[in-house]
């Protein structure tokens, strides 16, 4: 079997760390192209001398010295600057492109690897729910695989596998209902963004875990997966399952249900991603039913956890709104873990962004670019 060759945009994040030890642990199926990062150049020096990658790319200019300087005496190319970024996904020598960074800045890159023609292995849900139907549309007219690590759209990913022609009925996405689940206004009210960083089942980076108290990660997990399987809104449903065993179901048409299971971990959603559509041996823990004598399930709670509500309510409108709320909730989250908005202050500033911004029923990687900008700086208006 030749080697896959793989590109990591966000190496050192959650997920890109993850995936590097997926990588170091299956030699014989992987090797390492390139890795990227924004700022950490400490932590992408020290990946490039452990993992030597043909190709390092740091996001900020200003640190860009330093890690060249840092590698200098090693056969690594090293580039500069968010376009970079961008590019170093046309090379000839990557196969697969992990897209693990965070937030709307995954989008420009996952274009570019898709008109590359690469496989795209997709972490950053964000360019999906700002640019789902276009993402769509180029991957259908470069036939690529877009394969997806989230663990409820790898979930149902694999219970498709072999259905072919079989349409989808329904899905359900399982979320764990974070650190605050169960609890009331009164309780939200006074959270604070330490408590709000405590998952009780994943480690993930800061941005995707409060998006997860908040249950906007399950509102873009609901957009997400309309793309990724071309359903209607209708079809897409939201379970909490406090254990996060179950990553989610398929329902098909005479009723029956495909659930995947298992112990929580992303490395297992990377490894797949990677190698699909075979499956390579693990060591991870296995699942033993006795130790989880009782899989629990809830209706999510949408009135104090107005995000998950918001959600669906740009998912049925469609256009450039699922564009403005992933912005503003990009504002909010980034205000959040700076102590300069409140917990449930953060769908209002959503929803007043929804409301205000000019709606486009169709619109343009241009007109994206523009609700993006425009919302950012009405949610930040808002704050200040
Ligand atoms: P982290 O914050 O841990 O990592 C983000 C990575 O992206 C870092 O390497 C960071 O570099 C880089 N980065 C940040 N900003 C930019 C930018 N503007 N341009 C280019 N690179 C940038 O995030 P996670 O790994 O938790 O999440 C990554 C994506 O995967 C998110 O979209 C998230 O929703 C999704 N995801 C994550 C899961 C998880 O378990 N963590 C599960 C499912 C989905 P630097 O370190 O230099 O800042
Ligand atoms: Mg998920």
């Amino acid at each position: 079997m030749t080697k896959k060759r793989i590109a990591i945009l966000g190496s050192t994040g959650s997920i890109g760390t993850q995936a590097l030890e997926v990588i170091e642990k299956n030699q014989s199926h992987f090797e390492l192209e390139v890795i990227t990062a924004q700022s950490n150049a400490d932590l992408l020096i020290k990946q490039a001398i452990k993992h030597k990658p043909n190709t390092v790319v740091i996001g900020d200019d200003k640190q860009y010295l330093k890690v060249s300087d840092a590698l200098e005496k090693f056969d690594i190319k090293v580039f500069g600057g968010s376009k970079s970024i961008s590019q170093v996904v046309e090379m000839e020598t990557v196969d697969i492109v992990l897209i693990a960074v965070v937030g709307f800045a995954g989008l420009e890159p996952t274009i570019n690897a898709i008109k590359a023609k690469k496989h795209i292995a997709l972490a950053n849900k964000e360019t999906l729910v700002v640019a789902g139907d276009l993402i769509s549309k180029l991957s259908k007219e470069n036939k690529t695989n877009i394969i997806p690590v989230d663990s409820e759209h790898s979930a149902i990913f694999q219970c498709l596998a072999g259905e072919g022609i079989n349409p989808i009925e329904k899905i359900y996405l399982t979320a764990s209902g974070g650190p605050f689940r169960g609890k009331d206004f009164n309780f939200l009210k006074t959270v604070t963004k330490t408590q709000a960083l405590k998952h009780p089942n994943w480690k993930m980076g800061a941005k995707i875990t409060i998006d997860s108290a908040s249950m906007m990660n399950k509102g873009l997990e609901v957009i997400e997966a309309k793309w990724l399987f071309d359903l209607d809104n209708k079809q897409i449903d939201v379970i909490v399952h406090p254990q996060s065993i179950i990553h989610s179901i398929v329902q098909f048409c005479d009723g029956s249900m495909k659930a995947q299971m298992g112990l929580p971990d992303m490395k297992l959603p990377i490894q797949y991603a990677f190698s699909f559509p075979q499956r390579i041996k693990t060591d991870f823990p296995r699942f033993n039913f006795l130790n989880y004598p009782e899989l629990t399930f809830e209706a999510p709670d949408m009135k104090n956890f107005r995000n998950l509500a918001l959600a669906f309510e740009a998912v049925r409108y469609g256009g450039n709104i699922p564009c403005i709320l992933n912005a503003a909730n990009e504002i909010v989250v980034d205000a959040f873990l700076n102590n300069k908005i409140e917990f449930l202050k953060m769908p209002d500033v959503i929803e007043k962004c929804m409301q205000t911004i000019k709606f486009i029923n169709d619109p343009s990687y241009e007109d994206l670019i523009n609700s993006n900008n425009e919302s950012r700086k009405l949610a930040l208006s808002y704050i200040k």
